[in-house]
């Protein structure tokens, strides 16, 4: 299309400079010495004008004179009425010369007007002519209903082997390669391939990298595309690009249709939020059509991805069309080792780099967050000169991707410091002393990129699949352990404890709301945040509980955190000599490790 953009772009320039030289053209005609009537008539009083030229405009009466002083100066007079200054000239005995109305421009009036007529004739007709010869089906001025996919061919060099964990991910997709490798060994025994396969979880779980990974194993015809590329201004350009990618796809059968974050066009439809759903719909509409339309072992497998599988719509998710779901997850501690085993290959690690030991810190890291430690720990080691990457490298950038990188310059009171160190102090024997959560791997007054004024960070042990009630009070407590501390010390509170006051409301809701966790409110969910893409949809139905409901459960909130707090400050109240001991420790090494802080509970 490029070429056809460069002549477009000629033809158009040529056009305006047309254009402009016609303006020009007539400019010139008023160009001149020109005088006003009053000098035009001392002069001739004065008896300094030498000849005296009359020249009609087209449009008589109107004209102008051009007068030769005796001096040799020439000047240009316009008029309105050359018979009206023919004879005031006269009348100063003169004898003008009267030149006669001039012909009509010849190339003005109908030259031009042919020649750019002609020009426009000729660009429209190469315009076309190009699209004719290039595209494959003709006659469309600008190729919006086109598809956007790239169509790839065998020449992704990745496979399979680049995507570390993910197991069963991974043998769930190879069944599908195998089906498009040799369909007869499925078809023999009657099975029905899936014809599309949703990949869905959280971002950066390794979605599109497995559907690349399959393209590159596959050696079939790979179309991708991404759902936002159907989503245009214009109604129905979505729809004719779902059905010309289609058509394309089934010219290459047997082959793989990839549309990554799906969520874009396959929204729930008529939920009537923000407004111009109308084109998201018949591209929907266009997509179930299509899918509907192939036959079962017609060779065409269609791969999606997204991470919003609850805000899909249901029509996609039926047998015959998505009918396969395979959630990626966060990798688990094995899972996590592998993916740096994978993004380590081409950096040189020092020999006290224990990518065992990073992944059992990095639990609920996904694969693009590993990917970022890694890329900047070898940052770090650059920055160092290094060509290797230490522990040390990975060890900031842990706390860069983590947390933010630590702003040692930000220079803090000495008051600030130490109601930050007992803050922290806090949370971190409440870490330590419950069961459930913790161990502490570092506690720091370092103030971090994100705002805060220090942190407490746990050491993950196991990957938990669900939530205890007693995990999620013990999460309350250790939020709320920092202001605990400051009030048992300061006989004061600060505003510092406003995100940990936050996230401890959060949990203590949802033990209510949802998991049904308080005796008064029962196992009932009376929870709905969760669909808040759907505003428009919840703003219309009723809320799902009464006033007086609503009441009960603020109650309940209240007081789960009533009873954590109280513990919580036992808890503390019974290490108060720790709580000096760390806050001294950290206000004198600003950051200490499990270690040394362990060593203060002896
Ligand atoms: P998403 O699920 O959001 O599509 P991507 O597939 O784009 O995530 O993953 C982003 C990056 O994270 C990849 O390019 C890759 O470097 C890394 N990554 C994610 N998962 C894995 C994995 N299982 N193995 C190796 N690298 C991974
Ligand atoms: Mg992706
Ligand atoms: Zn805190």
């Amino acid at each position: 299309m490029n070429k056809n953009n460069k002549s477009f772009y000629l033809y158009f320039v040529i056009i305006i400079g047309l254009l402009l030289f016609t303006v020009w053209i007539g400019t010139l005609r008023i160009q001149g010495n020109n005088y006003t009537k009053g000098e035009f008539e001392s002069q001739l009083k004065n008896e300094n004008v030498a000849i005296a030229k009359i020249s009609p405009n087209k449009e008589t009466p109107t004209g102008s004179v051009k007068i030769t002083l005796k001096t040799g100066e020439e000047r240009v007079l316009y008029v309105t009425d050359v018979i009206e200054i023919e004879n005031l000239i006269r009348g100063y005995g003169l004898d003008p010369v009267v030149e006669s109305v001039p012909e009509e421009n010849w190339f003005l009036n109908s030259v031009f007007p042919i020649l750019l007529v002609t020009t426009i004739c000729v660009f429209f007709f190469v315009m076309f002519n190009s699209q004719n010869s290039s595209g494959n089906s003709g006659g469309k001025m600008m190729n919006f209903g086109k598809s956007r996919a790239r169509l790839s061919l065998g020449d992704n060099k990745m496979g399979l082997g680049d995507v570390a964990g993910l197991k069963e991910e991974k043998e769930e997709l190879e069944e599908i390669v195998e089906f498009l490798k040799e369909p007869g060994k499925f078809t023999r025994v009657g099975a029905r391939i899936p014809k599309g396969v949703l990949l869905e979880g959280a971002p950066g779980t390794g979605k599109t990298l497995l559907a690349k990974a399959i393209a590159g194993e596959a050696n079939v015809p790979f179309f991708s595309i991404s759902g936002s590329d159907f989503v245009e201004m214009f109604v129905g350009v979505g729809a004719s690009r779902v059905r010309d990618m289609f058509a394309e796809a089934k010219r290459h059968a047997p082959c793989i249709v990839f549309i990554d974050e799906i969520d874009a066009v396959a929204r729930r439809r008529g939920t009537g939020m923000g407004g111009g759903h109308d084109e998201r719909e018949q591209t929907l509409n266009q997509l179930l059509v299509e899918m509907d339309g192939f036959g079962t072992n017609e060779g065409i497998i269609v791969l999606a991805a997204t991470n919003r599988v609850d805000i899909l719509d249901p029509a996609i998710l039926r047998p015959g069309r998505f009918d396969r779901k395979i959630s990626v997850a966060s990798p688990d501690v094995g899972g996590r080792q592998d993916i740096l085993k994978v993004h380590a290959r081409n950096k040189p690690l020092g020999d006290d780099v224990d990518l065992e030991q990073i992944a059992q810190t990095t639990a609920g890291f996904t694969g693009a967050d590993l990917e970022n430690l890694l890329n900047e720990a070898a940052i770090n080691a650059a920055m160092d000169r290094r060509v290797y990457v230490k522990q040390e490298d990975i060890k900031k950038a842990f706390i860069k991707v983590g947390i933010g990188a630590e702003k040692k310059s930000r220079i803090i009171s000495d008051k600030e410091k130490k109601i930050t160190a007992y803050h922290e102090a806090g949370h971190a024997i409440l870490f330590h002393v419950l069961p459930d959560v913790g161990p502490v791997y570092t506690v720091s007054i370092i103030p971090t990129g994100i705002g805060a004024a220090g942190y407490t960070m746990p050491l993950p042990e196991k990957d938990e699949m669900f939530l205890t009630k007693g995990k999620m009070k013990e999460d309350i407590m250790v939020s709320l352990g920092g202001r605990i501390a400051e009030e048992i010390i300061f006989d004061d509170i600060t505003t510092g404890a406003y995100s940990d006051i936050k996230k401890a409301s959060k949990v203590a809701r949802r033990m209510v709301t949802r998991y049904g966790m308080s005796e008064n409110i029962g196992v009932i969910n009376y929870d709905n945040d969760d669909d808040e893409v759907f505003i428009g949809r919840d703003l219309a139905h009723a809320k799902s509980h009464s006033e007086i409901v609503a009441g009960e459960i603020d109650k309940e909130v209240k007081s789960i955190i009533d009873e954590c707090y109280k513990e919580a400050k036992e808890i503390i109240m019974k290490h108060e000599s720790v709580l000096h001991r760390c806050a001294e420790l950290l206000l004198e090494k600003e950051r200490i490790n499990r270690t040394e802080f362990e060593a203060l509970f002896e």
